[in-house]
């Protein structure tokens, strides 16, 4: 496979691919696997474990394969040119491997308002909540709030353009009062939100929120 092409087997890696150090191991999966994606933005290839790994080690077996296997999806969340990939092959017989990769972030929503909805799913799910209606209006000085007896929930459209970051803060925000059915912000508060966007994350999208509704409270005092 022209994927391996870039790794150069050493000779004493002529040797069963199960007994090589982990990190060797993962830098043939992460060679082919980089090798493989760069062009595509979805790659479904049926290969041969054993096949590509006997072009490097001396003796492959259906032991190796399978480790071959559990190896790629070590690696089934990664990174190439800053797009986001998922494994989602899987071992077909013993030697032969489907190898399915997607990119996680293929072809961006249409519009920040369909990512909102995405998002608002998502969250509804992983926290066991239905929201009743989720409206998005311009609002000068709020960035969203929730409204607790029709569970309706209300985001600033100015901030959607900030990214996704900012649509998961603001969503989980609200989500996590309507679960706690209070909009106080206590510990089970904060211990379900971080749950869903971890403090560094939740730090850095507030800073964003904060600059832009800045900045809004400013052109609105330029004009009037
Ligand atoms: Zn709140």
């Amino acid at each position: 496979m022209s994927a391996l092409v870039g790794l150069k087997p050493a000779s004493r890696r002529l040797e069963p691919y199960r007994k090589l150090p982990e990190h060797e191991r993962l830098a043939v999966c992460q060679t082919l696997v980089t090798g493989v994606l760069k062009d595509f933005w979805t790659m479904r290839a049926t290969l041969s474990p054993t096949r590509v790994l006997r072009k490097h080690f001396r003796r492959v077996t259906s032991h190796d394969a399978q480790r071959f296997v559990d190896d790629v999806k070590e690696i089934a969340l990664f990174t190439v040119n800053g797009v986001k990939w998922a494994y989602k092959g899987k071992l077909k017989k013993r030697t032969s491997v489907k190898l399915v990769f997607e990119r996680i972030d293929a072809r961006a929503p249409a519009s920040p308002r369909e990512l909102a909805l995405k998002v608002l799913s998502e969250y509804e799910e992983r926290l066991g909540v239905k929201t009743a209606k989720l409206v998005i209006r311009r609002y000068k000085t709020r960035a969203a709030f929730c409204e607790l007896r029709s569970r309706r929930v209300y985001v600033n459209e100015s901030l959607l353009g900030l990214g996704e970051e900012v649509i998961r803060y603001l969503i989980a925000h609200e989500l996590v009062h309507l679960k706690l059915r209070t909009t106080r912000h206590g510990d089970e508060f904060y211990r379900l939100f971080h749950a869903l966007v971890p403090p560094e994350a939740a730090g850095e999208a507030e800073r964003r929120i904060v600059k832009k509704l800045f900045q809004l409270a400013e052109g609105d005092g330029a004009h009037g």
